[in-house]
């Protein structure tokens, strides 16, 4: 290597964090270094990838260059630094071992869709993968999903049974193939194998397996797939009779379904598509995207909203189960395969047996899913984007942080739940786990936590959860913090939004802002329900500056699926001629009515709220769009949904002492109703007043703090009309605006919250 001896000659080592390992860094710069003819070595090291290269100044200039320039697409640098050392002659350039310290941990990756290399080869008849399932490289394929243990190899994966044949090897040792070192690849000559089940019993395998179930499909049917993270269900989403029996078979009425296409061109026929989407769509994620419909030709996936969640295929078994065909549906439901809250089933024997009564066949296969992952849902505004639901691609992804804490493991809300290990300045928060109320999701969130615990070689200093004392999620952390003699915090819950927004947005985290934290429940230090609430604050503390004026909501659980009821409480409590005809009283008996109004004279069986959330839902119902409810949100959305969007007029309101009062609000909303107002334009003028309350009391709040910078989270901001208004209201007055835009506003974020407000708190003792 040193044959010019004119030219002098340095070693440096470079070292770089970041996600740089499973997504072929390595080969990379092999490849790069042999390119510029540097000498030297590249290995995986617990942090990260360290390289030592020998050349000419200039040349490894060349070299530090083009790594920034050009990574691989799927890798992230975080930092890179580079020192000289001694100089060392290498004989050549090469990739050395991993080099796994024992306590330490490096980036797991997340599952990544088929790569246009890899689908290329799918469908190429002269390729020796053609049409092979699980065809995949070191720039896509099932990650997370398929990981037991680390370091991420393959004995550490459920790819473990599939020796690799001679020619899988002679790739996966070659480091200048695509598939080097790529830990999950397989052939149909050693790989898994797709297996049709009817009746338990397999009936069909490989083409024919496919074939089959996709006769199913044609003829009507609902398919069971075994899909990357769980088991989906699948349709023909322009049936209606399929589409029925699925809702009725996952006990799921109207909630929306997400649909899968084989080609983005298709999506353009049912829907409005911004260039932000298609990059969404096409994003090595694949997820779900939640997108304006242009019109009504599958509006039945969707009942009472007009948008759609469509995704492109994002496994080679979805590309082939999709595919194009004469008298093949091209849109097909692909929706999680449980019955309602349950969590995805992800082995043959739990889907048989919950999914038996709805499925005509299961498509499975012999590649365990080690880690469950639904599908991820996301959606584009204006000048953002905001995931809905962080799962599939985006888990365990850390979202980082300012600065360096304890360890801490936050164990999240009750709804939408996620937990967090908070490792010095990274949070590696959950895949969605969804609603913990429903026994079989609890079991699957302890078992998540543990895998957790080992994958991540995890040793919490600190617990943290939810002030509700009747959360699972609460007493899981009561229960975990006793058996490890550790110190429980417990964060009020929309402190935890606060320091959710705060902290993914990278502020300092002792950075005071004013806060919109706006959701349906959570609980406050006073035993009402909260949610509608200014804060000011950071991760260290809050203060509670305002909120929406206390309303009596009736029965609890039971008003919230029967918004009519909370319409009719809040008439009666602000002395709302609650004689009229209006809307709500049309769903409700005499009798109801009375108990309804005794309750709320009383306040007996009645508890106070200052929710936002339930503030949508009493309009919605006020105004007659939606009086009964089968899913978390329906009515605000379907409030949304109709709002007229050239009328910019809003109602008077009131805030005093911080307190938002609602009589002059709903006030107005009846005399519009009365004098025969559009719901279209009520419903406008009231997302109106509710960004124009916001902002004047942000302005107020500013005058008094001197704070420059307001946070917006909470499930309510998944409402884009509300959170456009606001945020432009915002940003037009120069106001230093922050939202979500790498974890989901609602109650997905609140572990990562806890997390750094106990990481915080403890760090500062
Ligand atoms: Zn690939
Ligand atoms: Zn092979
Ligand atoms: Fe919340």
């Amino acid at each position: 290597m040193f044959n010019n001896t004119s030219i002098m000659y340095i070693t440096v080592r470079i070292s770089i964090v970041g996600i740089v390992q499973g997504v072929g860094f390595r080969p990379f710069i092999y490849n790069l270094a042999n390119s510029l003819g540097i000498s030297g070595t590249v290995k995986n090291s617990s942090s990260g990838v360290i390289i030592e290269a020998t050349s000419s100044p200039d040349t490894i200039n060349s070299f530090y260059n083009g790594i920034i320039q050009n990574p691989p697409p799927l890798s992230r640098i975080d930092s890179m630094m580079r020192e000289e050392i001694p100089l060392i002659n290498f004989p050549g350039f090469h990739i050395l071992e991993s080099e796994i310290q024992p306590g330490t941990f490096s980036l797991i990756p997340p599952d990544i869709a088929t790569c246009p290399d890899c689908l290329r080869e799918l469908f190429d008849p002269s390729d020796r993968r053609f049409r092979y399932p699980f065809i995949n490289c070191t720039n896509c394929g099932p990650r997370f999903s398929i990981i037991h243990q680390m370091p991420y190899d393959r004995p550490n994966t459920s790819m473990e049974g599939f020796p690799l044949c001679m020619e899988c090897l002679a790739e996966y040792e070659d480091p200048a193939n695509r598939r080097f070192h790529a830990q999950p690849i397989a052939c149909p000559n050693c790989g898994p194998v797709i297996t049709l089940y009817q009746n338990k019993k397999i009936v069909s395998t490989h083409e024919t397996a496919l074939k089959n179930s996709r006769k199913i499909i044609k003829d009507g049917g609902i398919l069971a797939l075994k899909g990357l993270g769980g088991y989906q269900l699948v349709c023909d989403a322009s049936n209606l009779d399929a589409v029925k029996r699925l809702r009725k078979g996952k006990l799921r009425s109207s909630k929306p379904f997400a649909l899968m296409v084989h080609e983005r061109k298709t999506i353009e026929k049912y829907c409005h598509m911004s260039k932000d989407d298609i990059g969404l769509l096409q994003s090595p994620q694949h997820p779900i995207v939640i997108m304006d419909s242009r019109n009504h030709i599958l509006a039945h996936n969707a009942p009472g909203i007009e948008t759609l969640g469509f995704m492109l295929p994002n496994t080679p078994l979805h590309y082939l189960i999709t595919e194009s065909a004469p008298h093949f549906p091209e849109v097909l439901v692909m929706t999680s395969g449980n019955i309602s809250e349950e969590p995805m089933h992800i082995d043959e024997e739990t889907a048989f047996l919950r999914l038996g009564n709805m499925a005509d066949g299961f498509l499975a296969h012999n590649r365990p899913i080690i880690n469950r992952v639904d599908d991820s849902v996301v959606k584009s505004g204006r000048s953002y984007f905001m995931p809905m639901r962080r799962s599939r691609g985006f888990s365990p992804d850390p979202i980082l942080i300012q600065e360096q804490l304890p360890s801490v493991l936050a164990s999240g809300a009750l709804l939408k739940n996620t937990f967090t290990l908070l490792i010095k300045n990274q949070a590696f928060v959950s895949q969605f786990i969804g609603d913990l109320d429903n026994l079989e999701t609890y079991k699957e969130y302890e078992s998540a936590i543990e895998r957790y615990f080992d994958l991540f070689q995890f040793i919490p200093e600190v617990i943290a959860c939810d002030q509700h004392p009747d959360f699972l999620s609460t007493r899981y952390a009561n229960i975990m913090a006793d058996k490890r003699r550790l110190p429980l915090i417990e964060v009020q819950h929309h402190h935890a939004h606060l320091a959710a927004c705060l902290g993914e947005n990278q502020l300092p985290l002792d950075k005071e802002v004013i806060a919109l934290c706006y959701d349906g429940t959570g609980y406050g230090t006073d035993g009402a329900i909260w949610g509608g609430e200014i804060l000011v604050g950071n991760a260290l503390s809050y203060q509670r500056m305002g909120h929406l004026e206390y309303m009596p909501l009736p029965g609890g659980d039971l008003s919230i699926k029967k918004p009519y009821r909370i319409a009719i409480a809040y008439l009666h409590a602000l002395g709302l001629d609650p004689t009229s005809s209006l809307p709500p009283f049309s769903y409700c008996s005499e009798e109801e009515r009375e108990i309804i109004k005794t309750q709320v004279e009383s306040r007996l069986n009645t508890i106070n709220t200052s929710s936002m959330g339930r503030l949508f839902d009493a309009v919605a119902a006020l105004i007659g769009i939606k009086e009964e409810v089968s899913y978390e949100g329906q009515a605000a959305i379907e409030l949304e949904t109709i709002a007229d969007p050239v009328e910019n007029g809003h109602y008077n309101y009131a805030i005093t002492n911080g307190i938002v009062s609602l009589g002059s609000i709903f006030g107005s909303i009846v005399d519009d109703l009365k004098a025969g107002q559009s719901k279209e334009r009520i419903s406008a003028r009231f997302h109106n007043t509710i960004a124009n309350l916001s902002y004047s009391a942000i302005v107020n709040i500013m005058e008094r703090t001197g704070f420059d910078t307001v946070v917006l989270s909470g499930g309510v901001w998944q409402n884009s009309l509300l959170l456009d208004l606001t945020a432009n209201l915002l940003e037009k007055n120069k106001i230093n605006t922050k939202i979500h835009t790498k974890l989901p506003p609602n109650d997905g974020c609140i572990s990562f919250g806890q997390s750094i407000i106990a990481g915080s708190i403890t760090k500062r003792k």
